[in-house]
């Protein structure tokens, strides 16, 4: 039997099903998966059989049962036998699941021995991912290994009939993991006595804590309470770092003004929203519009962030989310977020532990070396993470989750893929946002977020974590996918890897594969129009795309239609400084810019630029979406300079009244492939600007205009190649906005229109489109050599080389 199956509670699941049905036999782990031999009389052997797959335990995933009659062995009982011994390594490793009902109600249960206890766990939940070492899974291949089980615990280990029999992290107050107070220096905190608590009329005879008593001692910091301490510090405006499941977070009160402009100057992070803790469904309900997808979203398992249109005048900070109407909202998904957003008695700012866009922090004495000027105190513990995971992010989409971002609570869980992999994948990914996908037979698994590919300790988090997943999933990668773009870090260790078979898949091609994945679009699925839209990707023709209309199958594309390329003045310089891409597009429009105001806010700089433009002196031509929304944004003054990736363009979807129903028009220059002429659209939108038509209703019609310049591409392309499917796929189209607008119209016209639900449309996406791509490769240079009836397995591809 294959699957998720092992850590899940499989083997006590069927030892009562086959002892509750008489049978003798026994169960074990293996490198394969589960193993079971069982004996009986036939009835009894087919309903077990029946009952095997319908009944499984809730975190099980089996993807396959092999069946085969044996002799009878005579054995008396049924048993569960030993791991058997390493070899192969094929066992799904389980994502980290969120607190189970059972272990809710011990950790709330004042008679239950793990009462409050802050790692209560079971076979049903807790930590997976983040504590496994290596496969098989099993304690000593964890970071549980240090902690000795107690009788109590190694007894609930041992019966077959226990909840927590073979839960690898089962522990409780005796034995197990603790919490500790550490000051903004990371020193311990002196201890202050119960009997101080209990004066203070906080603990009732029993030594518990009263959680409804009075709060005399708010701020105090006392490590013999560490959570009831660090939920004081945070009613009192204090900044936390918490040591989370994947990473350390830092948590502040929500509803405090000061305390979340504090985090924001102290993390050098200005404007990107915070996520907000909230203690339940009715407390997000109090914040948030939920749905019921998104309500069903929030409390699933892997309790990702799920952002939702924010009420208004609700008690969050307005700095949480600046300039933003959703709010990224999130449930408790462990025992320690249970207890201390219900201690600190309202929601909290929960965010990523780290400065600006460093990675997470994860490692002790990392965190307490780099947010040692941020958090006030550390609320720590002594089980360490072996893998950092950030949050995964998500939203609901036409009834269905659209992924942001893919992490904890997902990964490392395998995205089955249609055709499969005829030999080991590894996809290495962009350079924003990298992830990283390892694949062979059905499976694709795609790694958790590791970030922007820029510094050494995200270099380090790839790198090491190619290894990780290789060692767990025993993927020994014969076939290696990368990014055309040359300096990016995912392509050049790529290109250094030996002995494997290189591909190289172009970066909107990846995009619209991941799509065709993600919706299990099957390998003789034939073409699709792929609509990629981003801000960067290196073209075939070693300039910027970002705007493509692709005629795409998994295995190749070819471009059909791209927005008319334009200047970038400045090169990264016009990323960061969306007024340069106004410039840029100012100029393309042939319009005198005086009379805007985005050129007299600029008018130091803006004649070099122009003239840069003009040139092509520094100034790469892109034919990117995400620089024309930029472009937009600045001339409506959202935003000149961002301070985090997508921002103006987030900030205009924002500003759009969604009730406009006017576009304005791009036309469109009929050449193969053809060219959109996106200026047009600028030119409309200053021209109206001009006019004083009001800002939301500009942002609108030039949304709508894009939703339009797309529509009229996919009917050009119905036309010329009779193809009635498009795959969406490219950051842009996180924008919600664009995306209902382009949804609606290409259903209209009788599109068969796909988007993102399991991978992410931005670049978190790109290495699993990467490798579905190398895969059809594979497939089709294999059958052409079958063809030709000769193998070369030294075979070195390298397709779509820019200088081809
Ligand atoms: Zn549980
Ligand atoms: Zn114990
Ligand atoms: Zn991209």
């Amino acid at each position: 039997m294959e699957g998720i199956v092992q850590g899940v509670g499989f083997r006590p699941f069927v030892y009562s099903l086959a002892t509750g049905l008489g049978l003798s036999g026994l169960v074990g782990n293996d490198v394969d998966g589960v193993f079971l031999e069982v004996e009986g009389p036939p009835p009894a052997v087919e309903e077990f059989l029946r009952r095997l797959e319908r009944e499984a335990p809730p975190l099980a995933r089996i993807e396959r049962v092999t069946a085969t009659g044996v002799p009878p062995a005579g054995a008396a009982s049924f048993e569960i036998v030993a791991s058997g011994p390493d070899g192969r390594r094929r066992t799904l490793v389980a994502a980290d699941t969120a607190t189970c009902a059972d272990c809710l109600r011990e950790l709330w249960d004042p008679a239950d021995r793990r009462y409050r206890y802050p790692f209560i766990n079971c076979t049903n939940c807790g930590p997976r991912f983040t504590i496994v070492r290596d496969v098989p899974y099993d304690r000593p291949l964890t970071t549980m290994a240090g902690f000795a089980m107690c009788e109590v615990c190694s007894a609930e280990y041992h019966d077959p009939a226990d909840r927590r029999y073979h839960a690898q992290p089962v522990c409780c107050p005796a034995c197990g993991p603790r919490l500790a107070l550490l000051d903004a220096t990371g020193h311990p905190l002196p201890v202050t006595p119960d009997s101080a608590w209990r004066d203070a009329g906080r603990l009732d005879a029993a030594g518990r804590l009263d959680a409804a008593g009075p709060l005399e001692a708010r701020g105090s910091l006392d490590p013999a309470r560490p959570l009831e301490a660090a939920a004081a510090l945070l009613r009192d405006g204090g900044i936390v770092a918490v040591k989370g499941l994947g990473g350390y977070h830092l948590a502040a009160d929500a509803a405090s003004e000061d305390a979340v402009a504090a985090l924001r100057a102290r993390k050098h992070r200005e404007d990107k929203p915070f996520a907000v803790l909230a203690a339940d469904l009715d407390a997000a309900r109090r914040l948030c519009r939920v749905g019921d997808e998104a309500a069903t979203l929030l409390a699933s398992r892997a309790r990702p962030i799920v952002l939702l249109p924010r009420l208004p005048g609700t008690a969050v900070a307005a700095a949480a989310a600046p300039g933003n109407r959703d709010l990224g909202i999130m449930l408790p998904y462990t025992p320690l977020h249970h207890l201390l957003v219900r201690a600190a008695a309202g929601p909290i700012v929960l965010t990523s532990g780290n400065v600006s866009d460093e990675p997470i922090a994860y490692r002790d004495a990392d965190a307490l070396d780099r947010l040692a000027g941020i958090a006030d105190a550390f609320l720590t513990h002594d089980r360490a993470i072996h893998i950092r995971t950030d949050d995964s992010v998500t939203r609901v989409f036409h009834g269905r989750p659209m992924p942001v971002r893919r992490s904890r609570g997902h990964v490392p869980e395998p995205v089955a893929v249609s055709g499969g992999f005829p030999r080991p994948v590894l996809a290495c990914g962009a350079e924003l946002k990298n992830t990283f996908c390892l694949a062979k037979e059905r499976y694709a698994f795609v790694s958790h977020h590791i970030g922007d590919l820029e510094n050494a300790e995200t270099l380090r988090s790839f790198t090491e974590g190619i290894e990780h997943f290789r060692r767990l999933f025993d993927v020994d990668p014969r076939v290696v996918a990368y990014d055309l773009h040359p300096e990016y870090l995912s392509t050049k260790y790529a290109l250094d890897l030996p002995d494997v078979d290189l591909t190289g898949v172009q970066h909107h091609h990846a995009h619209i594969a991941s799509c065709l994945a993600d919706n299990g679009w099957p390998p003789a699925g034939g073409r699709v129009i792929g609509v990629a839209f981003d801000g960067t990707g290196y073209g075939t023709d070693g300039t910027i795309w970002g705007g493509e209309f692709l005629v795409a199958d998994y295995a190749g594309f070819e471009r059909a239609g791209h927005l008319a390329p334009v200047p970038m003045p400045g090169g990264q310089a016009a990323i960061r400084q969306p007024w340069r891409m106004a410039a840029a597009y100012l100029d393309a429009a042939g319009l005198d810019p005086d009379h805007l105001d985005v050129a007299r806010r600029n008018s130091g700089r803006w004649p070099a630029v122009v003239s840069m433009a003009r040139k092509g002196v520094n100034a790469p031509l892109t034919s990117s979406a995400g620089r024309l929304f930029d472009a937009v944004a600045a001339i409506l003054a959202v935003r000149d300079t961002i301070n985090y990736e997508g921002q103006a363009a987030i900030e205009l979807e924002q500003l759009a009244d969604p009730g406009e129903p006017d576009a304005y028009r791009a036309a469109t220059e009929p050449a193969e492939p053809f060219r959109v002429r996106a200026a047009d659209l600028v030119r409309a939108a200053a021209d109206d600007l001009a006019a004083g038509a009001p800002r939301d209703v500009i942002a609108a019609r030039f949304h709508n205009g894009v939703a339009g310049l797309v529509e009229a591409g996919c009917l050009l392309l119905r036309e010329r190649h009779g193809l009635t499917a498009v795959a969406l796929s490219g950051g842009v189209f996180q924008n919600m906005l664009l995306l209902s607008q382009v949804v609606a119209r290409l259903e209209a016209r009788g599109f068969a229109v796909l988007t993102h639900s399991r991978v992410p449309c931005n670049d978190g996406g790109i290495s699993l489109g990467q490798a579905v791509v190398a895969a059809a490769r594979d497939r089709q240079a294999t059958a052409g050599l079958l063809q030709r009836g000769w193998a070369d397995p030294g075979r070195h591809e390298q397709t779509d080389q820019p200088d081809d």
